[in-house]
């Protein structure tokens, strides 16, 4: 080798050297950003859109229940839907308590899907970064109380319905709209009261979208995207007693079943849920992948405790306190199994409380059974595979162990609801239409409420872009076959 090419050898040696360390110091700087964006999360803002202007004037209604005054959302809406063309009707089950209810008639019967929400809000208890009635929106976040659970939902399928009407196209089946009262404390005047007295309002309705479900978020991405399958029911009561003492023995006597150590059974849609939840999971992967296997072996005290909630029945109890009649009384929540009856769990409750001489009081609520849905429905399988197309985002079923949503208990409907991130309970992303909010937003998921009115039960079609919020649970009762 001549000396002229032994130098280029050497300099071509050290221009890889040197290239080869740009680039690894180039990864590893790639890395270590990483690293950082994960463990710092900045918001980005979002444009105010016409769907968030909405919302935030949704939010400024008061409908706080009780007293409720849900007759000032009913006509909101209802100014909202004339605007399009539909005669909304404002039903009022008490003076103020009201609902209202659309229909935009289909070309064939049966088959309806109807888009449900509720108009009343919790009281805004705690403190608040921004007026709870305010739907002020700060960087990404749209403020108010209801803002998530579930005006931001309704605007949604408000959203829908309206560009359906607009539209002008006669959908293959109806497609109803239903907001209510009185979700909030029972569903009495809401729900409940509309099955006792309008059932012509459900009338060929097959499925319905609602709120509920788990959407779990790390930042700005989707991890899981629950949609919900069913949920526990509750029976909520008083117990009463001539004695403070009596009800502290009763409640003595109760405490080994607050967190019993035993599962009663799984449902087959919690192993289903449990199944399909597993491969997301970092620990308890193989606890959850083959829950039978897991219990076989004795090993079901690895359950974690939320999801052991969701294969036995459950009971809290508050302090006793003085009845207004004399006496003292205690309140007793019961989450049950879906399949619970209700009336059973009472009578054991009772047994419990007869040697203690305490007694049955005031029932508040008492829900169920209502079985789990199948996953397997032609809107399950949109729902999923437009969140997956959406997202990029496992999209399967999901159990809650509590029981969000009066209409769940008493609807006899195949119910279908909107799901609802776990981050957030006071705010949702600025814009209910969009699927770029962030961490603690509204966002989520959205379900082809066009597509399904067009008779197109598969995957959607580009007028795919309907409820843009949170997609949930298909759930049915005894009443009902599956959807
Ligand atoms: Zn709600």
């Amino acid at each position: 080798m001549t000396s002229r090419a032994r130098e280029w050898l050497v300099a071509s040696i050290v221009l890889l050297v040197v290239a080869a360390g740009a680039i690894t110091a180039y990864l590893y700087n790639q890395k270590l950003r990483q690293d950082r964006d994960a463990l710092l999360y900045l918001p980005k803002s979002s444009p105010i859109t016409p769907s968030t202007a909405l919302l935030q004037r949704y939010i400024r209604v008061k409908t706080v229940n009780p007293p409720g005054n849900e007759i000032e959302g009913a006509r909101f809406l209802a100014g909202q839907l004339a605007e399009v063309g539909v005669k909304g009707e404002i039903i009022e089950a008490a003076p103020g308590r009201a609902s209202l209810y659309a229909r935009i008639k289909g070309k064939n019967p049966g088959n309806a899907l109807m888009l449900l929400n509720h108009i009343d809000v919790v009281p805004p208890t705690g403190k608040w970064d921004r007026p709870p009635f305010s739907g002020a929106v700060m960087i990404n976040m749209v403020y108010g109380r209801g803002t998530a659970d579930m005006k931001g939902i309704a605007i949604c399928e408000l959203q829908a319905f309206r560009d359906i009407a607009r539209s002008g196209r006669v959908p293959e089946h109806d497609l109803v709209f239903l907001a209510v009262a009185d979700e909030e404390r029972s569903g009495t005047l809401g729900m409940q009261w509309l099955l006792d007295h309008r059932p012509d309002v459900f009338d060929g309705v097959r499925c319905v979208i609602n709120e509920g479900g788990v959407t779990e978020m790390e930042h700005e991405s989707m991890r899981y995207f629950g949609i919900e399958t069913g949920s526990k029911l509750a029976v909520d009561l008083d117990v009463v007693a001539p004695s403070h003492e009596s009800l502290l023995g009763l409640r003595r006597a109760l405490e080994p079943y607050i967190a019993p150590r035993e599962t009663m059974r799984v449902l087959p849609a919690v192993r289903e849920f449990f199944a399909a939840v597993a491969p997301t999971r970092r620990e308890n992967r193989d606890v959850l992948r083959d829950i039978d296997a897991t219990m076989k072996i004795q090993k079901g005290w690895l359950v974690p405790a939320n999801y052991a909630e969701l294969m036995m029945d459950g009971i809290w109890m508050s302090g006793a306190e003085p009845a207004v009649n004399g006496g003292f009384k205690m309140r007793v929540l019961m989450r049950n199994l879906p399949d619970e009856q209700p009336d059973d769990r009472i009578a054991w409750l009772s047994g419990m409380a007869k040697p203690y001489g305490v007694r049955i009081g005031e029932i508040h609520e008492k829900q169920g059974p209502a079985l789990p849905s199948t996953a397997d429905t032609p809107l399950f399988r949109l729902i999923a595979t437009t969140a997956h197309r959406q997202y990029r985002v496992t999209a399967r079923p999901d159990v809650l162990p509590l029981s969000p949503t009066a209409a769940r208990g008493e609807s006899s409907a195949t119910v279908c609801s909107l799901t609802r991130s776990t981050s957030f309970s006071r705010s949702a992303s600025t814009d209910p239409m969009s699927a770029s909010g962030s961490t603690g937003s509204s966002r989520g998921s959205f379900f082809c409420a066009k597509s399904f009115a067009a008779g197109h039960l598969s995957p959607p079609d580009t007028n795919c872009q309907a409820i843009q919020e949170r997609i949930g649970e298909i759930r049915q009762t005894r009443r009902h076959a599956a959807c």
